[in-house]
């Protein structure tokens, strides 16, 4: 893919801008247009030639709006990147132009002492805002688990939800987003101040319709959470188990279950596993022996881990969610993932997929909370073969039932349950008229 390269006049005005840093370095150019999309075989081969044609970290908001409105004037596209850990692709800049590194606009701005509502700007690091958030007696309701290198700016418009999604859903449902601020690609840009229904079109929009500069977000109060392993000889066990402690009167903020394989190739903090399937539970200080009595009804080994440390970096946490597929892939980059919610009832698809696929497929349950109601999703680890395997996987999960969230492909919408969400477009249309905004990746907007 050969980008035109970016106007003189243009470069000339950019680097007359206060407070801005310009990277033009080949090494840094390449670093900055990755993410990490190596997770999947099918992207690696798609955007591997992508390339940004300069990288720029603006220091102030002043920066952010003069970068848009010269990207505006000469057209040139503008790709936003918080800490790049996304998994598809999401700022990969696919037509070349300008990367825009939000890091610098890392503050927290307020944390409202009556709600716990805390305004923040989009750079900051949730591991950052979760700590500048205890200190007030509040907690972050939902974290990926990168949540200590993502930026809370790029989970709101890559991520979807995570560690706390048992209780408290994902990004889009309605409570969690109360409002942003935006500037627009134009010429001149302008900023604005979102409510929370306005807002919502840029959630999950991979940033291809807004200038996040900073969010308005409900926050939990603060629990100590404390760790739980929980092993079971037979699968059906553990599911059974699985969703029995996600239904019982106790806090939870983790609820994962791994198939056996999966327990034994992760790094050993957790414990050896001897062969049993592993749920890993993060549960209020008061929920602990709840839990003890409802693995030991099911015949189960029940380990307290104790209180979650989390300046170590080895918590349960950190083994769940697409960490899951990071440590399988340390062991050995053959595997690769798929995400999915799963049908009802949920053994028996597993098991038909299971005598299909063998061990080719290893199950990973996060359970979740789906509009209101308990469901099971899965990241299941895949061992990549060639993309016809992939295809016809997906194929059979979705005649089973499963609604799948493909993280092999690079759109939007691709990567949700497959249909334009018109609210997007229209805000595209409203805050990025030239379409400059991470261009290729709304396919609602491209289409028309
Ligand atoms: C090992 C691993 C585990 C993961 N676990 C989870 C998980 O549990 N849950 C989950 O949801 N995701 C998960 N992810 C994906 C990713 O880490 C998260 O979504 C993360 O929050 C993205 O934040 P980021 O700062 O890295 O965003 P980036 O990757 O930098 O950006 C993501 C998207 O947001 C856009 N963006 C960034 N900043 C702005 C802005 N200021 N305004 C507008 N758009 C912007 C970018 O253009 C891009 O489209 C995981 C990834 C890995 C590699």
């Amino acid at each position: 893919m050969t980008n035109a390269p970016l106007p003189a006049a243009a470069l000339a005005e950019l680097s007359r801008i206060a407070d801005l840093e310009l990277i033009e370095k080949p090494a840094e150019l390449e670093h900055f247009s990755r993410d990490a999309y190596d997770y999947s075989p099918v992207l690696r081969l798609e955007l591997q030639a992508c390339r940004a044609d300069l990288v720029v970290r603006p220091l102030s908001l002043e920066a952010v709006s003069v970068v848009a409105g010269v990207c505006c004037r000469y057209h040139i596209p503008l790709t936003l990147r918080g800490a790049g850990t996304g998994n598809y692709g999401q700022c990969v800049p696919l037509r070349g132009g300008v990367v825009m590194l939000m890091g610098a606009l890392n503050q927290v701005l307020n944390i409202d002492p009556a709600t716990g509502v805390v305004d923040v700007q989009s750079g900051c690091l949730l591991r950052d805002l979760d700590q500048q958030l205890a200190r007030s007696g509040r907690q972050l309701r939902l974290l990926p688990s990168t949540w200590r290198t993502a930026s809370v700016g790029g989970f709101l418009a890559g991520g979807s939800g995570g560690i706390g999604s048992v209780r408290w859903g994902f990004l889009r449902d309605p409570g969690h987003l109360l409002g942003m601020d935006v500037v627009t690609v134009e010429d001149p840009p302008r900023t604005l101040r979102l409510q929370a229904s306005e807002a919502e079109a840029l959630n999950h929009a991979y940033g291809t319709n807004g200038i996040i500069t900073s969010l308005k977000l409900a926050t939990a109060p603060a629990i100590a959470w404390q760790e739980v392993c929980i092993d079971c000889q037979t699968w059906g066990d553990a599911v059974g188990l699985l969703i029995r402690c996600a239904a019982a009167a106790v806090d939870l903020h983790l609820c994962t279950l791994l198939e056996s394989p999966i327990v034994e190739r992760l790094p050993k903090w957790c414990g050896s596993s001897e062969g049993q399937h592993r749920l890993l539970l993060l549960v209020a200080a008061d929920g602990v022996s709840t839990l003890e009595r409802l693995a030991e009804q099911a015949g189960a080994t029940f380990r307290f881990v104790g209180p979650e440390n989390l300046s170590s970096g080895k918590g349960l946490r950190e083994l769940t969610w697409n960490h899951t597929t990071l440590h399988m892939r340390a062991m050995d980059p053959a595997w690769t993932y798929l995400q999915m919610l799963l049908p009802k009832p949920e053994l028996t698809a597993m098991e038909t997929l299971k005598q299909a696929w063998g061990d080719d497929l290893l199950w990973h349950l996060e359970v979740v909370s789906q509009q209101g109601v308990m469901r099971l999703a899965a990241l299941p680890l895949v061992r990549w073969r060639d993309p016809e395997s992939l295809q016809r996987l997906m194929a059979e999960c979705r005649q089973l039932g499963a609604v799948i969230f493909n993280p092999h492909v690079i759109t939007v919408e691709g990567g949700g349950l497959g249909v334009v969400d018109g609210d997007q477009v229209a805000a595209k249309g409203r805050h990025d008229p030239s379409g400059l905004l991470n261009p290729g990746k709304l396919a609602g907007w491209s289409e028309s």
